[in-house]
């Protein structure tokens, strides 16, 4: 991998990353950018104790654009996009209408592939490995800015999960705290290690996962499953079988199995509503250990983490789509549809022959 870093017109970092090491990114931004002028605020619900970002500027952002002004797309003569170079394997940059900047954090755009009509699931085992290998660096690079405690990478897949951009992308946060849900997480591991006399909740939810009926595939490095308690109608958790803290903690093996497992888990989620029916929309959301200081959950060190992937579609049957409606959004609670058993059985019956 090549990685080649540069600066928009604008003053934001762009970032080749490419499968050849002899690729030369020395194309310029010839676009007249105004400097980016955000104004993200990050205030604290006091009765909640959680936070949200006020970010007033993403009004004005891009929304649906034809797709021959696609701005994830490579610049072409003078059709000038966000990438000045006329192709890219995977690039990553600072997102012109970020959600978090400056102290309060940082937002990055990684499109996955040049090619606007693909697909994640489209991507060759190569390609989506160049991803990974880009997640881990962003992990990396962002974890030492100076106020950065956590590090976010997903991808929002399909309009019904409200993406303006078809062309296949995800996102990085950078957030300057530790975020609610992996509080959570961190708050029950607590809780266990001193329950159980130091047993890892992490290690015993994937090992009793992977003695039931949940379980969608295993590997020699990976094991997937729809959790005991799934949220959301179709619910997948990609777990590393060697426990690690985040995408760093990966080793060589786990990295070269991660495309074929992903690929299938993904190509399996596009034929859970059968032939015909457009691509399912999904969430894929990495969660990794924060970077921060753990004080606030005693007895647990940063170790103690499971990097996992958790990939959910919020449609449940089809044409129809989950709601976040009263109980979710009202109550903090999820009312499922699809037995988790069921949910597993089908992504079972759609695996690649
Ligand atoms: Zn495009």
């Amino acid at each position: 991998m090549k990685k080649t870093s540069t600066r928009l017109a604008d003053g934001r970092e762009l970032i080749y990353y490419d499968l050849r090491d002899d690729a030369v990114r020395g194309a310029v931004d010839r676009r007249p950018l105004e400097p980016t002028v955000t104004s993200s605020a990050i205030r604290r619900d006091e009765l909640l104790g959680d936070r949200v970002a006020v970010a007033s500027h993403r009004q004005g952002r891009t929304y649906h654009p034809p797709a021959d002004e696609c701005p994830l797309c490579p610049s072409r003569g003078e059709r000038l996009s966000e990438i000045p170079d006329s192709s890219y394997d995977v690039v990553v940059f600072e997102n012109r209408f970020p959600s978090l900047a400056g102290d309060s954090g940082r937002c990055e755009v990684v499109c996955f592939t040049s090619d606007h009509d693909a697909s994640f699931a489209d991507l060759s085992e190569e390609q989506a490995r160049l991803v990974l290998d880009a997640w881990t660096d962003r992990t990396s690079e962002l974890s030492h800015l100076p106020s950065v405690e956590q590090v976010f990478c997903f991808e929002n897949r399909g309009a019904e999960i409200g993406v303006t951009l078809g062309h296949p992308h995800g996102q990085i946060y950078a957030y300057p705290f530790i975020t609610p849900r992996t509080a959570l997480m961190l708050r029950s591991l607590a809780a266990h290690k001193e329950a159980s006399g130091g047993e890892n909740l992490f290690d015993a939810v994937l090992a009793r996962e992977l003695a039931g009926e949940r379980v969608v595939l295993e590997s020699a490095h990976w094991a997937a499953f729809v959790p005991y308690a799934a949220h959301w109608p179709y619910e997948v958790h990609l777990y590393p079988k060697r426990r690690v803290p985040d995408l760093l903690g990966l080793d060589e093996a786990a990295r070269t199995e991660f495309p074929q497992v992903y690929l299938e888990l993904l190509r399996r989620f596009d034929r859970i509503f059968g032939e015909g029916e457009p691509p399912t929309p999904y969430i894929a959301a990495w969660h990794q250990a924060p970077f921060g200081p753990l004080a606030d959950f005693e007895g647990v060190v940063r170790d103690d983490f499971a990097l996992h992937l958790e990939l959910f579609t919020i449609r449940r049957t089809s044409g129809k789509l989950k709601f976040l409606a009263g109980s979710e959004s009202g109550m903090s609670v999820f009312i499922n549809d699809v037995p988790p058993e069921r949910a597993a059985e089908r992504l079972r019956e759609v695996a690649s022959s």
